[in-house]
């Protein structure tokens, strides 16, 4: 992936700087009606107001602050309407990263290995997710990794649009998915629908997202180092 690395970010570099461009000409347009509001919100937040008072003064009335809150960082304000976090780039470092706990670290441990398995009870077979101890069926605490074939559907999804984090917020809106297994039809996982393990979350023409649509899973390593399951379609 060494070679592949630089290309992927150079090409998603510009898909947020394009990205970025057409939301500032919405956020502009909001904030013109937001404007009043935001600055409420700000009020009650305790955030600084703009430190350049003059310059805001001498403005016309409508629209008011249209260009004084672009002083917001993206680390601080990411509050509806203000669009605060999507002035500026986010490193993918700052996406969250899964932090296994004891009954869960199996799952995390078969995905840097490219395997989905689903912890599933040895005494009566019923796979079970999230991992924890106790089977919920049959109540007995032994239980193994079944290897799942990484097929399912779509069983349903979102379009996650601002306020978000402001890492998530650079690439939105993207989708996330929740997808039945194959395998194992009363699990269902949250993930991404991407066009290849290490695409863009936004990668997808969201025309092809559709309840019911095949998917098969992928792999994708996140810069802090964790493996995380996303899916592909099957008919790209
Ligand atoms: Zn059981």
């Amino acid at each position: 992936m060494s070679t592949g690395e630089p290309a992927r970010r150079s090409t998603r570099g510009t898909t947020r700087k394009t990205t970025d461009s057409t939301t500032r000409k919405a956020v502009a347009a909001r904030k013109t009606a937001d404007s009043r509001k935001a600055a409420d919100a700000r009020k009650t937040a305790g955030s600084p107001e703009p430190a350049d008072a003059s310059a805001r003064e001498s403005m016309a009335p409508d629209p008011p602050r249209a260009t004084v809150t672009t002083i917001v960082t993206a680390t601080t304000d990411n509050r509806p309407g203000t669009g605060g976090d999507l002035l500026l780039p986010v490193p993918d470092e700052d996406l969250l990263s899964p932090v296994p706990d004891e009954d869960g670290a199996p799952f995390w441990e078969y995905a840097a290995r490219g395997e989905l398995r689903v912890q599933t009870c040895t005494a009566c077979d019923a796979p079970r997710f999230p991992p924890r101890p106790c089977c919920p069926h049959c109540q007995s605490f032994d239980s193994h990794w079944r290897r799942m074939s990484g097929r399912g559907r779509i069983w349903s999804y979102v379009r996650p649009h601002p306020p978000l984090l402001p890492a998530y917020a650079a690439q939105a809106p993207y989708n996330v998915i929740l997808v039945e297994l194959a395998d194992a039809p009363r699990i269902r996982l949250v993930g991404n629908l991407v066009t290849a393990a290490d695409a863009a979350l936004d990668s997808v023409d969201p025309a092809r997202l559709r309840i019911g649509a095949p998917v098969k899973v992928a792999f994708h390593t996140l810069p802090g180092g964790m493996t995380v399951p996303r899916w592909l379609l099957e008919r790209p």
